[in-house]
């Protein structure tokens, strides 16, 4: 059937259906679109159901550390099934939620289907043939299957299938050491399995800065996990029951013997399948749209990567569409947060990327060991540090590694937007006992970069 629509939206993860409803309830006629799961990756596959499993982790560790605290709980078995009945309870509502608020809008025709550019301003879905003169698209990503020799001879998990598991692999390795392969990584090594990380780099999310890196590498090994770096040639090849990792084709050294895979290398748009050419819309060797500064696309841009960054895509367009507030990509500053244990807060640029810029600048760094709250949490792995242009003495960067590290950042991140001087900070009284009242005290003996 061939309809006409004030707007057409392709997706529903973290910005497309925010867009669709703002845009009915300003009287627009909208169709959405949707190929799989309502909600998108965040909802389904990403963060709401990994940081379920997370808290399932974090709580059989709590338990087996239980007798430090002075607290007997005899011995800790973690019951997998109950692990992903939790997770699944926690998810579905907001799947199920993300399907239901597009239905019981008046404005807005959902369909179920894959999408596809017919030319510039027509969409297929199946039988239906849609016209707009605009046209969203919010259609996300997926898991990178790297071309690993073997690996099609071998079972394997992505981070959507790993949603499926309610079973104790023995021993987990994981191909990819950066943020996704880290959160599986702990967490499974936490739930009992044994865990290798193969990472093709000489360190783990070699995007950080290298104390970070480091120190991330440490609080994994402390955990029991294995870190096999310089993997820089991955074969798989199934033996019995056991699945062999081979991790470095001239050197011949030990190879991983798992029982389980999962393939964590990083994502990719889904763009491939769009028609975006038959629509002219530029696009890179990798699939990412070229957006302008006032963008009309979200994760298979490029530019973000996060259900924040998703999120701010939605409140960037409708700004610009429906508001006359011309806000901007370029007013977004980098922040995102690793979610291993203790997690990981990032915002603004790294060292290695202030370096590069050649601007002058001061950092302060302060160690978890000496933060009061740490300690009485038992919780004193890691740092932070935090980056300041030594002359206009704004913030360029933080990392906050350790307890309540993506909870902290953002009084930075905060700040860095006000465009204020760190002085902010600095002189701010803070309260006792937070991890947060030692970051005036961290930008109280700032030295020169190296
Ligand atoms: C394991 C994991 C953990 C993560 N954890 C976090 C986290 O803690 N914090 C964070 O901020 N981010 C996290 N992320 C990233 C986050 O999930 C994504 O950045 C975010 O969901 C992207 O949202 P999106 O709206 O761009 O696209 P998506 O959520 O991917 O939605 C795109 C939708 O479009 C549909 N679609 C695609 N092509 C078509 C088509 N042709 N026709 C019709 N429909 C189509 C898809 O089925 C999908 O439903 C995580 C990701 C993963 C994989």
């Amino acid at each position: 059937m061939n309809k006409t629509y004030d707007a057409i939206v392709i997706g529903t993860g973290q910005s497309g259906p925010f867009l669709a409803i703002r845009m009915a309830k300003a009287g627009h006629k909208v169709a959405i679109i949707e190929r799989g799961l309502f909600g998108g990756t965040c909802v389904n596959t990403g963060c709401i159901p990994t940081k379920a499993l997370v808290a399932s982790a974090r709580a059989a560790q709590v338990a087996r550390r239980a007798a430090e605290f002075g607290v007997n709980v005899g011995p800790v078995t973690v019951d997998m099934k109950r692990v992903k009945a939790r997770k699944d309870e926690i998810q579905r509502p907001s799947q199920e939620g993300a399907e239901k608020r597009l239905r019981d809008q008046p404005n807005i025709d959902v369909y179920k289907g894959q999408a596809r550019f017919e030319e510039s301003h027509v969409v297929v879905v199946g039988d239906d043939r849609l016209t707009s003169n605009k046209i969203f698209i919010n259609v996300g990503g997926r898991a990178i299957i790297p071309p690993i020799q073997g690996l099609d001879q071998v079972p394997y998990f992505d981070n959507s299938s790993m949603m499926h598991v309610d079973f104790l692999p023995e021993h987990l390795i994981v191909v990819g050491g950066s943020y996704i392969g880290l959160e599986f990584a702990q967490m499974y090594r936490r739930f009992g399995s044994k865990v290798t990380v193969v990472q093709r780099e000489n360190r783990l999310i070699p995007r950080e800065d290298e104390d970070i890196c480091a120190e991330i590498k440490n609080i994994m090994e402390r955990e029991g996990i294995t870190i096999r770096l310089n993997a820089t040639c991955i074969t798989l090849e199934k033996r019995g029951d056991q699945i062999v990792a081979g991790v470095d084709c001239t050197h011949n050294p030990v190879p991983v013997v798992g029982s389980h895979v999962l393939v964590a290398t990083g994502r990719h748009p889904n763009t491939e399948d769009l028609g975006l050419d038959q629509a002219g819309i530029e696009h890179d060797e990798r699939g990412h749209i070229k957006v302008d500064d006032q963008l009309r696309t979200n994760d298979c841009n490029g530019q973000g990567g996060f259900t924040h960054t998703s999120y701010n895509d939605f409140e960037i367009v409708a700004a610009n569409l429906l508001d006359n507030d011309p806000r901007r990509l370029s007013d977004r500053i980098h922040a995102y947060a690793l979610y291993i244990d203790p997690p990981l807060g990032r915002c603004g640029m790294t060292v290695d990327e202030v370096r590069k810029s050649g601007r002058k600048a001061l950092v302060g760094r302060y160690e978890m060991a000496n933060v009061g709250r740490a300690h009485e949490k038992s919780e004193t792995q890691g740092f932070m540090k935090i980056i300041v242009d030594a002359e206009t003495k704004q913030i360029l960067g933080a990392a906050i590694l350790g307890v309540e590290g993506d909870e902290v950042i953002h009084s930075i991140l905060d700040v860095m937007y006000a465009k204020a001087p760190y002085t902010v900070i600095s002189r701010a009284m803070h309260i006792h006992p937070t991890v947060s009242e030692l970051v005036p005290t961290m930008l109280q003996d700032l030295k020169p970069m190296e």
